[in-house]
């Protein structure tokens, strides 16, 4: 048979596989339901700011919820299971990170997707995440050589990983639309665009560091990072 069409008819059958499947709560495993209320609630955003220090200057990051319990597990559904109707759950938390950054104006860029993992799940989380919530991502990195999968490493293992593997995508230079006072403000920093970088989760913030080293040296202006939830202190550097 025709790889193509076969690829499409199991692709088919997948979907309405999934239509048929019993679904449980993502967050608690209450049977018939996608999210329960309760789990539901417990994703209401809560946003809270860290400082990753990185050789081209500090970043403030804003995190909507703490990685931990539900908002864990609804995250883990999302990536690991493909449940991407779990995202419209999780835009708040990312949308109200965002509102924090006192630049919600700025483009939004995606930490970007290896080709193995978009491969794996067949869409890209941080893209997905941001278009939940009604932005559209702006893709100025891509990944410059291979990294070896970062749970289980070490903060400083996470650093030697993922040193060097980024680039960002030299942008069209446009003039900042915002208030003089923004204007004033960023005068003295680079003149490309105002940018955001968004990713789902933070952990010790090493591949955000990264991210911000490779659009810096680029000319772009990153003002923040945002996420939808930050692993709690007490776990940073063991996951
Ligand atoms: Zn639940």
């Amino acid at each position: 048979m025709d790889s193509t069409f076969a690829k499409a008819v199991r692709e088919a059958c997948a979907d309405a596989l999934a239509l048929l499947l019993p679904v449980s709560c993502a967050g608690c495993d209450e049977p018939d339901v996608a999210l329960c209320e309760r789990c539901a609630l417990a994703l209401t955003p809560d946003p809270q700011r860290q400082v990753i220090r990185t050789a081209v200057g500090d970043v403030p990051v804003w995190s909507g919820l703490e990685f931990d319990g539900v908002a864990a597990r609804v995250l883990r559904a999302l990536k690991e299971d493909g449940r991407t109707m779990l995202a419209t759950a999780l835009a708040p938390a990312l949308a109200a990170a965002l509102a924090r950054t006192g630049a919600a104006d700025a483009e939004l860029v995606p930490m970007p997707t290896s080709p193995a993992a978009f491969r794996r799940r067949g869409f890209r989380v941080p893209e997905l995440l941001i278009r939940r919530a009604g932005r559209r991502p702006r893709r100025l990195l891509r990944h410059a050589r291979r990294t070896a999968d970062q749970r289980g490493l070490d903060r400083d293992a996470r650093r030697r990983n993922v040193a060097s593997s980024l680039v960002a995508r030299t942008p069209v230079r446009t003039r900042s639309r915002g208030s003089a006072a923004a204007s004033e403000a960023h005068a003295s920093r680079a003149e490309g665009p105002r940018v955001i970088v968004v990713d789902d989760v933070v952990t010790t913030g090493a591949s955000l560091s990264e991210a911000v080293r490779a659009l810096r040296a680029a000319g772009v202006d990153v003002v923040a990072a945002v996420t939808v939830a930050a692993t709690p202190r007490r776990f940073a550097g063991r996951r």
